[in-house]
């Protein structure tokens, strides 16, 4: 159904405000992979990465404005340009690139932090809007902190920039210290009193510290904002931004109100949630809205039946409009390789035949031990055995020696190239004693920074999803595992780590301990 109405812009920012979430460290082919998936969902912009940050960064942005078809892909800098320079080298091969150039502009920030005063500011924003402007025909501006600047000096400051010839005006609530009413009004004080606003594109960036990031964003639109930027689950710096899949939703349901539309695939939000949450290794609360386990879920008997004689009693959305659908198929020990294909192109994985033999594989060894395989195991197979790096180690083989008076006991087999590496360590517990087991084959420096264990699926054989991680020099690396098993999902989450931690360092750049000592307890190993 084609619906009239203003057109709202949907501007992602889970690879760059999303990857700032503490903890969260994504590879340039996990950030591929999530912006391939950005793509089908149809969000209108890729904001790639702060090419400035990091070689990985800017390597990640390049990598997505090579590929990625269809969005605008924008890439962030400070207002310098140097800053500019980089971002562009990055963003430069995309179809539609936008360079997003930012300065504070709050009197906390520009005293504190930038040191500058308001005249040296709106300079910089002249020189530096002007000077993106020359390489790139679309140039965003964010005046940082927007929301607690004076708005006489936020209003001369976006007038400069778009004289300078800025494309798209961004206002931040970074801090999200804003509430509704509040942050409305700034955006209809700016469409008032700014020149040239009606001619550029009004967005706004929220922050969720009072929870109130959807909330202000929405109090925007309904202020004449037309581009929301926002992340998958919420995620980004301290409490997230806006959560996107929430945004779209609102919109998309309150449509009598609002009358406004995205261009969003709405089908594609539940595959986009879960591809997120397991590439980011942060995991969605069960009841956040639209996502969360329980967004859909009745407990009351009252609902139950409710909904059972009419959906729309106790529900304001259809799960299928955000692609969660159930099935009835139900795969298991006998099921083929034509099942398994014709279930994996249902949820929407199209894999090439060497994909769909490794999953095969995984799947039967899986169906061994489990009598009914989920969509939800599916998927984690395919998030954990298809979306593959080159691995330099393979588990080959597994024993733990465990129990209350015993000293638990691991021997691990790793297969590396031909040959097959064996080693045996004590622990604090079968977990630590695996690892324990792993560090002395790898003979890496690492430091297990978390580790968590969770159910994939109900029922008592239900498959284990673990999720390590572990720092080597500085960096962090995830990595995860399935298994019925949950000491061999253990095993399988802490060696792919190692697999993209020697794949991202580079094997030539990998610094080896001479031996890893077995008493030498780690702090911080799960037991
Ligand atoms: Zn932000």
């Amino acid at each position: 159904m084609e619906r009239e109405g203003r057109r709202i812009y949907i501007f992602d920012t889970t690879l760059r405000d999303g990857e700032q979430s503490p903890g969260v460290s994504l590879n340039v082919q996990e950030k591929l992979e999530i912006a391939r998936q950005l793509a089908r969902l149809k969000v209108d912009v890729i904001e790639a990465g702060f090419p400035i940050a990091s070689p990985g960064d800017f390597e990640a942005v390049k990598a997505i404005a090579q590929e990625i078809e269809g969005p605008v892909i924008a890439a962030l800098a400070r207002i310098n340009e140097k800053d500019i320079d980089r971002a562009w080298e990055a963003v430069k091969y995309a179809a539609r690139p936008r360079l997003h150039v930012f300065i504070a502009t709050s009197d906390i920030h520009m005293k504190h932090k930038l040191r500058m005063t308001r005249e040296e500011v709106l300079a910089a924003v002249q020189r530096g809007v002007s000077y993106a402007k020359q390489h790139c025909q679309d140039v965003e501006f964010s005046p940082e902190d927007a929301s607690r600047s004076d708005p006489d000096f936020l209003c001369q400051v976006l007038e400069v920039a778009i004289a300078a010839g800025a494309t798209v005006i961004n206002i931040p609530d970074t801090v999200g210290y804003a509430t509704p009413p509040e942050f409305g009004r700034l955006i209809a004080l700016i469409r008032q009193r700014v020149k040239g606003i009606e001619n550029v594109t009004l967005s706004v960036h929220c922050h969720n510290d009072l929870g109130l990031a959807v909330a202000n964003s929405l109090a925007a639109i309904e202020n004449g904002a037309n581009q929301v930027e926002c992340a998958v689950n919420g995620i980004g710096e301290r409490a997230g931004n806006t959560a996107l899949e929430e945004i779209v939703m609102a919109l998309f349901t309150r449509y009598d109100y609002y009358r406004c539309k995205t261009g969003i695939v709405t089908e594609e939000i539940y595959r986009t949630s879960r591809l997120v949450s397991s590439l980011t290794g942060m995991p969605v609360q069960y009841n956040k809205a639209i996502v969360g386990k329980n967004a859909f879920a009745h407990e009351s008997g009252i609902h139950q039946d409710g909904v059972l004689k009419e959906r729309t009693t106790y529900e304001i959305m259809n799960p299928a409009m955000i692609g969660l659908v159930q099935s009835n198929i139900v795969l298991g020990k006998h099921s083929g390789r034509h099942a398994l294909r014709t279930r994996l192109a249902e949820l929407g994985f199209n894999l090439t035949e060497a994909e769909l033999e490794k999953a095969f594989q995984r799947f039967k060894e899986l169906a061994d031990r489990k009598k009914e395989i989920t969509d939800r195991d599916l998927e984690a197979i395919v998030e954990h055995e298809i979306r593959q790096i080159p691995e330099k180690y393979v588990l080959q083989h597994l024993h733990i020696s465990t129990g209350t008076h015993v000293i638990p006991t691991a021997t691990v087999g790793l297969k590396v190239g031909e040959q097959v590496w064996e080693e045996a360590a004590c622990g604090e517990g079968p977990v630590d004693a695996t690892f324990k087991a792993i560090d002395k084959i790898t003979r890496l420096p690492l430091a297990l920074k978390s580790y968590s264990l969770n159910a994939v699926t109900g029922g008592k054989d239900a498959v284990g999803e673990v999720t390590v991680q572990v720092e080597y020099e500085g960096r962090h690396f995830i990595g995860r595992g399935i298994s019925t098993d949950v000491l061999e999902a253990s095993a399988r989450a802490y060696i792919n780590a190692i697999n993209k931690l020697v794949y991202d360092v580079g094997e030539e750049n990998l610094h080896y301990l001479d031996e890893v000592n077995n008493a030498n307890a780690r702090p911080g190993v799960a037991k």
